[in-house]
């Protein structure tokens, strides 16, 4: 494979492309388009993903997918295991939560992103969720990324806390080398001295990786910042400089929220994001649909 690639020749980084394959634009130049029921992703498609950090019970579930549905997100997200830095914090529904975010489907029919935590997991996982959801903690959990390699499930899969972008892009490499090709990269923001957020979001990385792969790639400015206030900017931002799309914490009372609530958007404040998206989008030629 490296010498193919070295034969593919300029602007070819080496160093980077001797690691991975089936990631790469060089593989592949057309822009992957991933099809999850019907709602794009790639290409001239934004998907937009929403909802609250953890599902917490079936109302508020309800009420958030209510919500984004009506603002015109396609996703449904919410995390039913949550991977929490503290042991004590809340830990999730587990497949109770699972549970409410397949009624969720029934009655709004958004699609449903939820993270899988656990290798053993997956097949659970992947009975309920129409994407599944690798985090950052478990970017190269490389077994985890195997089993999702095996399911039909399009996988989102996040970038690790402090992995740079070749890391990134191996382990979505890791995933397609299972056979699984649906693969959506998310860029959630990385670890630096800088403490005022959360993470350092790295829209630097989305123009990188829309060059070094033809993989979609979307943005999630909720933990990327850790503050609602620079959520809607930083979504702006985001769908400017190139990304397929958001993932968006959105609670409809963001003061009870059991997990994340600083960084999670009022149900009125996501209406306003995706207004000031989809104008945005317009400009780039892009369109939720
Ligand atoms: C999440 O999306 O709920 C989450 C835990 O994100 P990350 O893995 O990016 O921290
Ligand atoms: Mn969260």
């Amino acid at each position: 494979m490296t010498q193919k690639l070295m034969a593919a020749g300029a602007g070819v980084d080496l160093a980077i492309a001797d690691s991975y394959n089936l990631v790469s634009r060089q593989f592949k130049p057309e822009d992957t388009v991933i099809n999850v029921m019907g709602a794009k992703i790639g290409g001239r498609h934004l998907g937009i993903m929403a909802g609250p950090c953890a599902v917490e019970s079936l109302e508020q579930l309800l009420t958030a997918a209510r919500v984004v549905k009506g603002a015109g997100a396609q996703f449904l997200r919410g995390g039913a295991y949550k991977p929490r830095t503290s042991p004590y914090a809340f830990q999730g529904l587990a497949e109770r939560g699972l549970e409410f975010l397949a009624e969720a489907r029934v009655q709004t029919g958004l699609r449903i992103v939820t993270e899988v935590i656990d290798a053993s997991a997956v097949e659970l996982v992947s009975h309920y969720a129409d994407v599944l959801q690798i985090g950052a903690r478990n970017m190269q959990n490389f077994h985890l990324l195997k089993m999702a390699g095996r399911t039909d499930k399009p996988i989102l899969l996040k970038r690790g806390l402090a992995a740079t972008i070749s890391e990134w892009l191996n382990a979505a490499e890791y995933i397609m080398s299972e056979g699984n090709y649906r693969v959506i990269l998310c860029e959630r923001g990385i670890r630096t001295f800088e403490t005022y957020t959360r993470s350092t979001l790295d829209l630097g990385a989305v123009a990188a990786v829309k060059n070094l792969s033809h993989l979609p790639v979307i943005v999630d400015p909720s933990h990327g910042t850790g503050r609602w206030q620079m959520v809607r900017p930083m979504a702006r931002a985001a769908i400017a400089a190139g990304a397929d799309g958001l993932i968006i914490e959105v609670h409809p009372n963001p003061a009870i929220a059991l997990c994340d609530g600083k960084q999670s958007l009022t149900p009125e404040n996501f209406s306003r994001l995706m207004y000031e998206v989809e104008a945005i989008a317009a400009i780039a030629g892009k369109a939720i649909d």
